[in-house]
């Protein structure tokens, strides 16, 4: 009775019992049971390397980590509105790798959760509720989320751009609408065209939000100039600047600690997710003092998990093994090897257009000699990576963009055994044939 279910009975049972639009990785799905730094183990002991998860930020199960959040697990958890000294200290350590400008904190507990909030914010900071987005940015599953998240609406099953939502085109200067030099001038002129088009209607912009780099839309790296630009038209017409850093933050882009500081910018609003628990369910709004006083407009935000005991106990295990370990310089280091090497294997290999990204949020591209997208080829290569025991992903509008965002600890050694398999699948048959 107790014996393990074989894994097509667990996928029958998904099937008629969980959420139908829940997919499943991989051709062949696989049961995942252990975790450990860079590594996922299946059921039959098979080790892969992860790749992929940039939630497990310092590693799968950290040992740290784990122990900060049974301890004060076995001790007290409650709401925020009692006092505890884990809400003070994380919000303490937070804030002193942000600009001394965003200084107050919301802790909440998914990505998803800190867009809504951070856009509750723009609407009672500014009063207007119209807001900017990129052509395939994803901010969350929430319904305002979905509403400014043009990867779903404009996607399978969506309904397009809502009213108060105002796309520009994805900043894109590899196969985007501009490329080159002028590529961040013309993009942030696109979010100017977007000011004026909420003006045509008698209304005022609420804000921008953006991602440092656009994961779903491929890893897009903003062009020279673009962020700095844009931030400035968005505050010239009265609105606010949100940095979605649900997916880079947290020091993976190398050079900096989040992603907005690779283009020196501050901005009004930030959001935190995925990384900051390593797996556990916290998310964060670090805003200014002067969002947050007309937030706080006499009505309440309360929030019944977000900053309890025991996420904040594992939220700062979570920063301060990326300090001791020295994390961020793990990422810009390795991530700077991989770049370099995976470059090399474009000069042998044509089918990579373009590597991209920084630190340890990389890219790679596979177009043919048109400059057209070829995403059999991405979908081959990462279940023949698989079959290796590498574990990528793709992504981008047209699923021809390899994702490279494991955990942080990734090593030298991790990366080579990366780049030999890659190399090896890219000689393929399949993989010149296009
Ligand atoms: N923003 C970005 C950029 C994301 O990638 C995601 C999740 N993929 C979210 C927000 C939403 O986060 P969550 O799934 O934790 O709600």
């Amino acid at each position: 009775r107790h014996k393990e279910m074989l894994n097509n009975e667990i996928i029958t049972y998904r099937k008629e019992h969980l959420g139908k639009s829940l997919s499943l990785q991989y051709k062949v799905p696989i049961k995942m049971v252990r975790g450990a730094g860079q590594y996922l183990v299946d059921q039959y002991g098979k080790k892969y390397l992860d790749t992929v998860n940039n939630v497990a930020h310092v590693g799968h199960e950290h040992a740290r980590v784990v122990k900060a959040g049974q301890e004060q697990m076995s001790l007290i958890n409650t709401n925020s509105r009692y006092l505890h000294e884990n809400i003070n200290q994380l919000a303490k350590e937070l804030i002193e790798t942000l600009p001394p400008e965003l200084n107050v904190l919301h802790f909440v507990n998914s990505g998803s959760e800190a867009n809504e909030l951070a856009i509750r914010m723009m609407k009672a900071a500014t009063g207007e509720r119209d807001i900017i987005a990129s052509e395939v940015g994803y901010h969350g599953n929430s319904n305002m989320c979905i509403d400014i998240s043009s990867y779903k609406f404009d996607g399978k099953g969506g309904k397009g751009a809502p009213e108060h939502t105002h796309i520009f085109p994805l900043p894109d200067s590899f196969r985007g609408k501009y490329r080159g030099r002028d590529a961040g001038k013309l993009y942030a002129d696109e979010v100017k065209k977007c000011i004026e088009q909420v003006h045509d209607k008698g209304r005022k912009v609420g804000g921008l939000i953006v991602e440092p780099i656009i994961s779903c839309g491929g890893q897009i790296e903003l062009p020279d100039g673009f962020l700095k630009q844009a931030y400035a038209y968005i505050r010239e017409a009265g609105g606010i600047c949100i940095s979605d850093e649900v997916q880079v933050g947290c020091g993976r882009v190398g050079k900096t600690f989040w992603g907005f500081q690779l283009y020196d910018v501050v901005p009004d609003i930030v959001t935190i997710g995925k990384p900051l628990g390593n797996g556990h369910p916290l998310a964060a709004v670090a805003c200014t003092q002067e969002v947050a006083d007309k937030f706080a407009n006499g009505m309440e935000y309360f929030n019944t998990f977000g900053g309890n005991p025991v996420s904040c106990a594992i939220g700062t295990a979570v920063l301060r093994v990326v300090k001791d370990e020295k994390l961020q310089q793990n990422a810009l280091e390795i991530g700077a090897y991989l770049k370099t090497t995976l470059n090399e294997l474009a000069e042998e290999f044509p089918i990579i257009g373009d590597v991209r990204g920084q630190g340890l949020f990389l890219g790679i591209e596979f177009v043919d000699k048109e400059m057209r997208p070829l995403a059999a080829h991405a979908d081959y290569t990462i279940n023949r990576m698989k079959d290796h025991g590498i574990l990528m992903s793709t992504d981008g509008p047209d699923n021809n963009v390899l994702k490279i965002k494991p955990p942080i600890v990734f090593t030298k050694d991790n990366a080579e055994e990366l780049i030999f398999y890659l190399k090896k699948i890219l000689a393929e048959d399949f993989m010149r044939a296009y």
